[in-house]
């Protein structure tokens, strides 16, 4: 099963894509991951990037592209493959489609997680990080003491692409490069659209279902 999860950031492809490479048995790639944990590990490619995502902008379409030619090339990804994040630009999709190709090799379907931007900007700029691992959320799962971490009570931060100015601009980027990327698979027959402002596991159980798998 080769799969692609649209959708503007903050819509829940990452939490969806790593529930469908359980079930489906197949690895969950994600660009935005790759390219943080380069910047983690201060790489070149990290180096290369981090001021981009730092802006909320796009890494250029060549340089991206190769990174997952190389990693699809891996032995896991032989049974298929999850994209979270990749296509984002028409020249990605346009690319992506060339590389399937001479593989003979072809998309099953593209999954669409809608969400509205309001509802976007409050998830995600409510978000709060521990360097222990533990996610909060101001509004949805607030740490008892305001700011710290229930498990190891140290000060929670909010991660640079979550500031609200930074949501705004993905938003913006996502708007006008990557929402043309629904067109251009509709007009392949691949979109399955999905509501992202439900609950995880409904959005879940009616992906599952349009792909006629049992949830
Ligand atoms: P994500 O975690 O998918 O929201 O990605 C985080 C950031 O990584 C994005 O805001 C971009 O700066 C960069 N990024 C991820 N995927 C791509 C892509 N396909 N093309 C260009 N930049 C990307």
């Amino acid at each position: 099963m080769r799969l692609i999860l649209l959708g503007p950031p903050g819509a829940g492809k990452g939490t969806q894509a790593a529930l469908l490479s359980g079930a489906l048995k197949v690895p969950h790639i994600s660009t935005g991951d790759i390219f943080r944990s380069n910047i983690k590990r201060q790489t070149e490619l990290g180096k290369m990037v981090s001021g981009i995502l730092e802006s909320g902008g796009l890494v250029p379409d060549d340089l991206t592209c190769k990174i997952v030619k190389d990693r699809l090339m891996k032995d896991d990804c032989h049974d298929g493959f999850i994209l979270d994040g990749f296509p984002r630009t028409l020249p990605q999709a346009e690319m992506f489609e060339k590389m399937l190709d001479e593989n003979n090799q072809r998309i099953d379907a593209v999954i669409n997680i809608t969400a509205n931007d309001a509802v976007i900007v409050k998830r995600m700029s409510g978000r709060r990080m521990c360097s222990c691992g533990k996610v909060y959320h101001m509004v949805s799962h607030p740490p008892k003491k305001e700011g710290i971490c229930d498990f190891c009570g140290s000060p929670l931060y909010i991660r640079d692409d979550d500031r609200e100015e930074t949501v705004i601009s993905r938003l913006k980027t996502y708007h006008d490069q990557t929402s043309p990327l629904i067109g251009f698979y509709s007009r392949r027959g691949l979109i399955i659209e999905v509501d992202g402002d439900k609950p995880i596991k409904d959005t879940y159980e009616e992906i599952m279902a349009a792909l006629g798998r049992k949830a």
